[in-house]
């Protein structure tokens, strides 16, 4: 048994933060458990390298729950120094603003978007954006796709976008969140920057600060309402830690459930039923799961395509479909990779062309399929559950229909619709193509959520301590009340900068 002040479960990109900035006091002792390796391979480094990760050893590869009529859906998360951070595909977006009032307007006082601007700010050196509202001095290094690097299938995209009457905007996390846009990507000098190198790296050699790789938590201990360490398994064999402060669960929007669950915080009845000692009945941990449905148009070109050097995708769209309400719904973006959805069998060369509802209706659940910690949980984003996310999506093809046609598009590329194929023009023939092969953008969220005391739904209240439990905070992806409209990371950055500053009171 060792003894620290803070314990973190999970180095991902909330986990990196916490440990970095908690260990900025030299006289906090702090361990950072991560389930995963400390290897960083080729394919970590290397931006155009990341679809080499999913089903790596960097990658808990996980699959869903059936999904409409799709069937099970790859869900890779990262399991490593960095976490999803360390296998995403770096592209850096900002919510737009509307979502994080939104947040503090339903019980999250301090959490709308004045609030959280200082921590996004904070976390990021965005060169040449609008000093105002994006960071100049931040670990975390950005930038777009400069004008000569860019992809031509991105570039027509974006502008035949354009020409059928999208908004353009400057920058997606800027002041215009409407539009076509080249995103920040996490890339510097040609290498990923994951939180793992931003944060991570230059805190690795403080006395005060171990890092723990290959380290499944299996438990957290509670004893009379408060939490006082875990249990993990390391090279098999149980050992245990004890935090005289705080645990800080940081195992993303899948992984914190599950921990939770697994030590008997969640809904009484289902816990013991699986034979689980109950420690505080929170009914909603693992529900209001939230994820963004992706579905794709696939092209066949004659000849391969150039390689994109940065991510396969480089150019976003944040548009609105006429459901959305605040905020842009729809995200549209090219995959500069020959492409198809699960099952489905991709063009010798080509490209794919990507809708997603980035503020989704449907909400899922994340749940045990045993008390045994080594086993998956069960993952059900609920994909498609409210039709007005297949009416989304169905919106976002059209769009993307309409660009390919027109002359913006088909002069510069030349391709032809391998799915779901120019016949299927029907809405009906449409809507089963999307049912049929809805995927994930691996965008999960809400499985803890943060919320007002009086709120009976809430996990974690406004501090992110877990109602109920002393000792106990949950600081990632799964605390968001309402998904983001864009990739997740950015806010993550933010979630956990403002999670330390909460800990240790320091501003
Ligand atoms: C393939 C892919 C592509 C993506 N692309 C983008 C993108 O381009 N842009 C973007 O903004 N977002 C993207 N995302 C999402 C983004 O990376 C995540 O939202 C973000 O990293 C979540 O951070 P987190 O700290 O909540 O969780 P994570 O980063 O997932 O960290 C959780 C960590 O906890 C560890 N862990 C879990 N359980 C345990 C346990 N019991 N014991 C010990 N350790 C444990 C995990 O191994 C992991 O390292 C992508 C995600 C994936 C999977």
């Amino acid at each position: 048994m060792t003894e620290f002040d803070y314990i973190i479960v999970g180095a991902g990109t909330a986990g990196c933060v916490l440990a970095a900035r908690l260990s900025e006091d030299p006289a906090a002792r702090v361990l950072l458990l991560e389930a995963g390796g400390a290897e960083r391979t080729r394919a970590m480094t290397m931006p155009d390298a990341w679809p080499d990760l999913l089903g790596s050893a960097a990658d808990w590869a996980d699959v869903t729950s059936a999904q409409a009529d799709a069937g099970p859906v790859p869900y890779p998360r990262g399991r490593a120094l960095g976490g999803s951070g360390a296998i995403n595909a770096m592209a850096h977006i900002r919510g737009h603003q509307a979502v994080y009032d939104g947040w503090a307007a339903a019980g999250a006082p301090g959490w709308g978007f004045a609030d959280l601007l200082p921590y996004f700010r904070r976390s990021e050196h965005a060169e040449g954006r609008d000093p105002s509202v994006r960071g100049t001095t931040g670990p975390v290094q950005v930038a777009a796709v400069p004008g000569p690097d860019r992809h031509p299938v991105a570039v027509a995209f974006a502008q035949a976008l354009l020409q059928i009457g999208c908004p353009a905007s400057d920058d997606l996390s800027g002041s215009g969140q409407d539009g076509v846009a080249w995103a920040d990507l996490a890339i510097a000098g040609g290498r990923r920057v994951s939180p793992a190198d931003a944060y991570l790296a230059p805190a690795m050699g403080r006395p005060n600060l171990t890092v723990s790789p290959g380290c499944l938590v299996t438990g957290l201990q509670v004893r009379d309402d408060r939490c006082t360490g875990v249990s993990y398994l390391r090279d098999g064999t149980l050992a245990q830690a004890r935090a005289s402060e705080e645990v800080i669960v940081c195992a993303g929007a899948v992984g914190s459930p599950h921990l939770l669950l697994l030590s008997g915080i969640g809904p009484a009845r289902q816990l013991r039923d699986l034979g689980i000692d109950l420690a505080a009945d929170l009914p909603s941990v693992g529900r209001n799961f939230q994820d963004h449905p992706v579905v794709l148009a696939c092209y066949a070109t004659p000849e391969p395509l150039p390689r994109s050097r940065y991510n396969h995708g480089e150019m976003y769209a944040a548009l609105r479909s006429p459901l959305a309400g605040a905020c842009p719904d729809l995200h549209l973006f090219p995959i500069l990779l020959p492409a198809a959805p699960a099952g489905r069998q991709p063009p010798d060369a080509g490209y794919a062309l990507a809708a997603s509802v980035v503020a989704p209706d449907s909400r899922g659940t994340v749940q045990l399929a045993a008390a045994d910690p080594q086993m998956a949980p069960v993952i059900n984003p609920g994909f498609l559950r409210d039709g007005r996310d297949t009416d989304r999506l169905e919106a976002g093809l059209v769009l993307i229909r309409q660009a390919t046609a027109c002359l913006a598009f088909f002069s510069q590329i030349r391709a032809a619709e391998a799915h779901p194929r120019p016949d299927v023009t029907t809405g009906a023939r449409l809507r089963a193509w999307i049912r049929g092969t809805v995927g994930s953008y691996w965008h999960p969220a809400g499985t803890c959520r943060m919320g007002p005391d009086i709120d009976p739904d809430a996990v974690v209240d406004p501090q992110l301590r877990v109602r109920g439990i002393t000792g106990l905070r949950v600081a990632d992806a799964s605390v968001m009340p309402v998904i983001p409209n864009a990739p997740l990371n950015a806010t993550v950055l933010a979630i956990a900068e403002k999670a330390a500053s909460l800990i240790t009171g320091r501003d």
